[in-house]
């Protein structure tokens, strides 16, 4: 029997026995087959040594979930696109897409489970990572960078960066795109926030006292920018202030220093604080680790705590990719994903209880069921989450949408896999020179379902399968 057709074998048996997490979980007694322990069909998806640009060799394994659809999304109306990161708002997602048509693509998802493509938006040349909406969907924020800074991180020896024929990067777009989405079948380009020369990376988006505040992270200069949105006379952001962790924890900052080399103002989220309800900006702050913010007065962020010590990172230190923060029977609890770039080591995530956010615990450290090398960029490495009911869920680039159960303590300090789909691999379109499917990057609660991004393979729209246990 060909890998192929074992794997295809036990994505059977898997599908006969979705959601049997729990090892005891036997099937009735008049099945006649033998009950597949999950974990064994997620290795399956998993095991290492063959070829991840072969599609074939990657047949859909799922527990606890299904694929409802998928969405080949087109950059310019006739050709396919790497898509990254995507923001959603009732009715409409925005999904970023990168070269050969860097931007964002509108959705319309009034159907959640039958999303369809009702414009696009182009933003030049740059490197788009980030997009997000104001609430009502009037307005998009995209974060652009230089993509000449990406080519050397994504691209293999050989590969031919740019592709030829492409345009060349241009120094004008970079910044933060302000885009009018009133009418959402048509885009239009509003403004941009230059501000720092090596652009932005990621963006989050609330409203404080009636005002809509953007804060954008320099990847590369370290900083994090709080920006006011304003439309007249015409739509324009203010610069309100600036995070750098060097002026806020300066003994915190100058240990990381000391040992990493990746000090990136990476991504961050802003929400309300779980416990006490003010504004709470979250940083994750590559190797620098976690900075919490209290941001009621954004002209002058009151800094809370931090935390840089995250044991098994991908490279031997800790990189803070994305954080969530959530309450957790009274107490404050961060999940921290971090993001392993290419390495040889598949990337942890990070329990913290903050409930004292200047006294952080580690309660816990996952990493991937089994050792799993990173062969090929980013392969086995964590990356966006979203907590839903006490629920990570989290893309795991090739290892597809894994659902980690930390809604107690208990499970806080010792969390559970309780479903994961890999999606099947299917015909790539190259991100850089990145081939293989799946690349799962962001995932997004929309209606019952959830927006799963593929980089290399598409929207790929999933579905709970069965009552969490
Ligand atoms: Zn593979």
């Amino acid at each position: 029997m060909n890998t192929a057709r074992q794997l295809l074998t036990i994505l059977i048996l898997g599908v006969l026995f979705a959601g049997c997490l729990s090892p005891d979980n036997t099937p009735p007694d008049d099945d006649p087959e033998p009950a597949v322990d999950p974990l064994d069909l997620l290795e399956s998806a998993l095991a290492d040594g063959h070829d991840h640009s072969e599609v074939a060799l990657h047949p859909e394994v799922a527990s606890g979930f299904e694929e409802v659809t998928r969405l080949s999304l087109d950059g310019d109306g006739a050709q396919r696109v790497p898509i990254l990161e995507m923001d959603a708002t009732p009715g409409l997602a925005f999904v970023a897409t990168q070269r050969p048509h860097p931007g964002f693509i509108v959705l319309d998802t009034s159907s959640p489970r039958d999303p369809e493509q009702i414009g696009r938006y182009s933003a030049g040349t740059p490197y788009v990572a980030d997009v997000k909406t104001t609430p009502d969907g009037r307005w998009v924020f995209v974060a652009t960078q230089p993509e000449t800074l990406f080519a050397t991180v994504f691209g293999k020896p050989g590969a031919p960066t740019p592709t030829p024929g492409e345009p060349a990067p241009y120094a004008g777009d970079v910044g933060i795109h302000i885009v009018d989405t009133s009418d959402p079948t048509a885009p239009s380009f509003a403004g941009l926030y230059a501000g720092d020369a090596t652009g932005y990376h990621m963006l989050t988006l609330t409203e404080i006292s009636g005002a809509t505040y953007v804060m954008g992270t320099t990847l590369f200069a370290g900083h994090v920018d709080i920006l006011r949105f304003e439309t007249t006379p015409t739509p324009h952001l203010v610069p309100v202030s600036t995070f750098h962790p060097a002026v806020h924890d300066a003994a915190l900052t100058a240990e990381s220093a000391g040992r990493s080399y990746i000090p990136e103002a990476h991504d961050m989220t802003v929400a309300p604080d779980p416990l006490e309800g003010f504004p709470l900006l979250s940083v994750a702050h590559g190797s620098f680790g976690l900075f919490f913010l209290d941001l009621s007065d954004p002209s002058a962020p009151r800094y809370l705590g931090g935390w840089n010590d995250g044991p098994g990172g991908p490279y031997g230190i800790m990189f803070a990719h994305t954080v969530r923060v959530v309450e957790v029977e009274g107490t404050r609890v961060a999940f921290v994903a971090s993001e392993a770039l290419s390495h040889d080591r598949q990337a942890p995530a990070w329990v913290v209880d903050v409930t004292e956010f200047n006294a952080p615990k580690l309660l816990h450290t996952w990493t991937l069921p089994g050792e799993h090398p990173i062969t090929e960029h980013y392969l086995y490495s964590t990356h966006n989450i979203e907590i839903v009911d006490g629920r990570v869920y989290m893309a795991h680039y090739h290892a597809g949408l894994l659902v980690l159960d930390i809604s107690t303590r208990e499970r806080a300090a010792a969390p559970v896999l309780e479903a994961f789909i890999v999606p099947g691999g299917v015909e790539t379109v190259p991100f850089f020179a990145i081939d293989y499917s799946p690349m799962v990057f962001d995932v997004f609660p929309v209606g019952d379902v959830f927006y799963v991004t593929d980089v290399t393979g598409g929207l790929r729209v999933v579905a709970r399968t069965e009552a969490v246990g």
